[in-house]
């Protein structure tokens, strides 16, 4: 008889959201009416419209598709060059940094990028994710069979969780022990956290002393407003010997049903082969491209080329403005509540600390019957997320100002 991947039996149920989703169905049973001005502040998707750059560009490829000689089939599995080319330079050449075009690899979405990096690296290594963590990070590790079985309150033996608190401002300090493969993800989902250049500094040099990689996930770094944090690990020296990067055109270019992203290998990227000889992972990457994958639509592809025109990049800058706009209101309106409150500032997530005592899930409960407000429950991201909740500023204008009317309602 065949047999399956054991490693998949240790994956705890998707407790998370289909718990929320349950809290949530039983709510609106018992309660139609209130459920139906409900406001979910707890998805981390966007809402708002696809910008016409994208739009326009892909119409005129459907157009171009159906003709003779515009018609594309399959293109090259890591992306167009048009695609590849716009990227490394407006994202990296552009602000001084260095980067060949075909260091870039267009995929369908940074969450399978997470997922399928893991074919590139051996299974022997020790991995690190920070605590609370997007837990893709996580899962994907447990079904690669880097890791032991789940433990009481959802961990795993054999991963390093790095506690991210109030004390160390959601940024992880560096590990005692020797890690190989460290996922960082700035600005942080769910804790809307960021880290300084001295921080990612810091996290660099560990690399490079220990020969770990750093998988950096930027998925946001278009959220950031400070003019001092990094939007890229490759802005810190020596990141490029130890750093793989992921970026998405999901939450900047509102690409979540469109699905484009892409992540960066640097040729002088190394690890071991075996005891002593180190080679690069770029050609293994591109190997595991052209074997498993046919690559990007067209379509879509011109649609992400797209955002890095002028009108493109326009329209960004003003999703991003709306968001965090919302982002401000909803920080304001839980600040006034005398609650302390994080993130919402360089990335489009608040993360806020609940009343002494309360659990997350007590906020989630109270929140959900008292003024109809779906929010996520930050012990879902792992056990350093107890006692917070997240606000989502991906919403309307409309919903996030009603949001934050009802918010400031609350006794708490
Ligand atoms: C939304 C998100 C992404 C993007 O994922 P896609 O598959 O590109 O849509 C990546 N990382 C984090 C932490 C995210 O929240």
């Amino acid at each position: 008889m065949a047999t399956l991947n054991t490693h998949y039996l240790k994956l705890k149920a998707g407790y998370l959201f289909p718990e929320i989703a349950r809290r949530v169905r039983v709510f609106t049973e018992a309660n139609p009416e209130a459920a139906a001005r409900m406001i979910r502040c707890g998805i981390g998707d966007v809402t708002e419209p696809l910008p016409l750059a994208a739009r326009k560009a892909m119409h005129e490829a459907v157009d171009e598709m159906g003709t003779p000689e515009g018609f594309h089939g399959y293109g090259p599995e890591q992306g167009y060059e048009f695609l590849r080319s716009a990227i490394a330079k407006h994202d990296y050449r552009d602000r001084g940094l260095e980067m060949a075009d075909d260091e870039i690899f267009i995929s369908d979405g940074s969450k399978c990028d997470g997922g399928n990096i893991l074919d590139i690296f051996g299974k022997g290594n020790r991995i690190a994710v920070m605590d609370p963590v997007y837990t893709v990070y996580v899962d994907t590790n447990v079904m690669a069979g880097h890791t032991g079985e789940a433990n009481e309150d959802g961990s795993y033996e054999g991963i390093s969780y790095l506690e991210c608190t109030a004390e160390n401002g959601f940024v992880p300090e560096i590990p005692t022990e020797r890690v190989d493969i460290i996922y960082l993800c700035f600005p942080n989902n769910p804790t809307g956290a960021v880290a300084s250049r001295d921080q990612l500094t810091a996290w660099v040099e560990y690399a490079r002393k220990h020969g770990s990689i750093l998988l950096y996930d930027a998925a946001y770094e278009a959220f950031i407003s400070d003019p001092a944090v990094p939007h890229s690990i490759y802005e810190i020296p020596g990141s490029r010997e130890c750093a793989i990067e992921f970026r998405s055109f999901s939450k900047n270019g509102g690409f979540t049903g469109t699905r484009c992203a892409f992540t960066v290998v640097p040729k002088s990227v190394m690890a071991l082969a075996l005891e002593g000889e180190s080679r690069p992972l770029h050609p293994l990457w591109h190997r595991r491209f052209t074997t498993k994958f046919n690559g990007v639509s067209y379509l879509t592809q011109r649609g992400a080329a797209a955002l890095y025109t002028e009108q493109g990049r326009a329209e960004v800058s003003g999703l991003i403005a709306g968001y965090m706009h919302n982002a401000e209101i909803l920080r304001e309106a839980v600040a006034a509540c005398g609650l302390q409150v994080y993130g919402g500032v360089n990335a489009p997530y608040i993360w806020v600390k609940g009343p002494p005592g309360a659990t997350s899930w007590e906020i989630f409960d109270r929140m959900l019957n008292e003024v109809n407000i779906v929010v996520t429950p930050g012990s879902g991201f792992g056990r350093a997320g107890e006692g917070y909740f997240r606000i989502s500023a991906f919403n309307s204008r409309e919903k996030a100002l009603e949001a934050a009317s009802r918010i400031r309602a609350m006794v708490w």
